[in-house]
């Protein structure tokens, strides 16, 4: 499959992967728009949030999990950080491969652009 997501998740692309197992990998932005900015995905192809099954609960739930691992190892769980996942074209949705931004160590403004 022509993915992006998924070569990074099997290495076939190079990235600063900060964390793996068995079912997600979470790696640096190469674009950061935060001093800490991560993409959280999962090793399944799903292409967008609107895809998930009853099957993929667990599976986002892990996520959510691995978000906070990382948020912690990067120290910016206690400061606040933002968890976000584009859906389509008009959330901003460029990879049709899901994955939760992980983005931290500055203010984040409210509402978002
Ligand atoms: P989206 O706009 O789909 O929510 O987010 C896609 C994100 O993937 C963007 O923040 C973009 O910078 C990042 N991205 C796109 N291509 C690559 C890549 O090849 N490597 C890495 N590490 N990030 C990428
Ligand atoms: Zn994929």
């Amino acid at each position: 499959m022509d993915c992006i997501f998924c070569k990074i998740a099997n290495k076939e692309i190079p990235s600063k992967i900060v964390y793996e197992d068995d079912i997600a990998v979470a790696f640096e932005d190469i674009n950061p728009q935060a001093p800490v900015h991560i993409l959280i995905i999962p090793r399944k192809h799903i292409p967008t949030s609107l895809a998930l099954t009853e099957d993929d609960k667990a599976l986002v739930g892990h996520l959510f999990l691995v978000a906070n691992k990382v948020a912690e190892e990067k120290r910016i769980a206690d400061r606040g950080f933002r968890l976000v996942m584009n859906s389509n074209e008009e959330a901003g949705q460029t990879v049709f491969h899901i994955h939760l931004h992980l983005l931290g160590g500055r203010v984040m403004q409210w509402p978002p652009g």
